[in-house]
């Protein structure tokens, strides 16, 4: 479970709507995040699943967490996995193979 910035940051990435089960399809959701890259994106709803990512925090200005996203790459590539091909494994979906690397 991610601790996000502010208390209004964690609902908008928590909302859950019993309409839509898809974010991208629901006008209430602000916020896609991406829990394996650490990237906060704005959603567009334009019926696809575009969102620009953010750095700062709407709601309250803090700098959010730098993107994790080439680090993914790499970390997989170290385990000789190809995420175009292979399967991602489980801890790989979400933050949990943040957890698992050593800190710097
Ligand atoms: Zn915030
Ligand atoms: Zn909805």
């Amino acid at each position: 479970m991610t601790n996000h910035c502010c208390e209004v940051m964690s609902r908008r990435v928590n909302v859950r709507c019993d309409q839509h089960d898809d974010p991208f399809a629901c006008p209430d959701a602000l916020i896609d995040f991406s829990a394996r890259f650490q990237e906060y994106g704005l959603i567009v709803h334009d019926g696809g699943t575009s969102s620009i990512t953010v750095g700062f925090c709407p709601w309250c200005g803090r700098h959010l967490p730098d993107s994790q996203r080439d680090r993914w790459f790499d970390e997989l590539e170290r385990r000789g996995i190809d995420p175009s091909e292979d399967e991602v494994p489980a801890e790989f979906q979400d933050d949990r193979w943040l957890a698992a690397l050593p800190r710097d």
